[in-house]
């Protein structure tokens, strides 16, 4: 795709920004997949570290009562990184780049606190990289990274992170929190303890973005789950409830680290589920 796209769902406007790209392993991409299966449907990107091309997908929301960042990537404010792994800057600096007024966004949702989500949340000196913004996360997610277990330490910036919250406390929520008239989240964990849905309503479409639940089309299965996935039967369930919603209300779909199509609908596909892009 281009790195940028807007999306109108009547009366809220979703941009769209990629802010980069990374390689992430396809075996842990396709976790209980077998590889004879998966094989053939990325034979086109993979290379020849069997590495997957993922992008770093963005979403700025605005409506009258301010913007809200969905989504930070993987570094912090200020900072650029061109290498074999990655190629990506900073949320802060491509929606400054993208013309978007970042003093009115007054909401960072990340999908949940992983480092390629979260990185953005500071700047270079470790301090809040959105200074007029709350962060906003389930209870169960901030719990997840001070839990101290050897998973977690692995896969969140625990320090960062810790120091962040004790500066900024973030604002936390249970099982579902309504963060403005059009805009509400769900805990639905699965990939990780305190994963969430943002589901965007406007008055003509409505928009999903579930983070790492859905990265990448093939996983419009709902069986079809990452290696990185903390319960990877949550996981199972809560896609396959939430897709049958959207299926029913032609909901837009956007994908966490889809490169080329990320954008689009799930269709129910005799009780399995498809995507198609838009
Ligand atoms: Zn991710």
């Amino acid at each position: 795709m281009t790195e940028r796209r807007s999306i109108q769902l009547g009366g809220v406007t979703v941009d769209l920004l990629q802010i980069g790209t990374f390689r992430s392993d396809a075996g842990a991409i396709f976790g209980p997949v077998p590889q004879e299966t998966w094989a053939p449907m990325v034979a086109d990107e993979i290379d020849g570290r069997s590495r997957l091309l993922q992008a770093l997908n963005i979403l700025h929301i605005h409506d009258q009562s301010g913007g809200v960042l969905l989504e930070t990537g993987v570094l912090p404010a200020g900072s650029t990184v061109h290498d074999d792994e990655t190629n990506a800057r900073s949320a802060y600096d491509a929606l400054v780049t993208a013309g978007i007024d970042v003093d009115r966004i007054v909401s960072v949702v990340p999908s949940h606190l992983h480092r390629d989500h979260a990185g953005g949340l500071v700047d270079g000196s470790g301090r809040a990289a959105f200074g007029n913004a709350s962060i906003v996360a389930p209870a169960r997610e901030i719990a997840a990274v001070a839990s101290g277990s050897l998973r977690a330490q692995a896969a969140y910036d625990v320090p960062v992170l810790t120091r962040l919250f004790s500066a900024s406390p973030p604002k936390s929520f249970e099982a579902a929190f309504a963060l403005t008239p059009a805009i509400s989240l769900r805990q639905l964990g699965g990939h990780t303890p305190g994963s969430q849905a943002t589901v965007v309503r406007g008055s003509e479409r409505t928009l999903l973005f579930l983070g790492d639940l859905f990265m990448r089309p093939w996983q419009a299965n709902p069986r079809w789950v990452t290696a990185y996935d903390d319960e990877a039967w949550v996981s199972v369930d809560a896609k396959a409830s939430i897709f049958a919603e959207a299926a029913a209300g032609e909901w837009l779909v956007v994908m966490s680290h889809e490169v080329n199509n990320p954008v689009g609908r799930i269709v129910d596909d005799r009780g399995r589920f498809r995507f198609v892009s838009e």
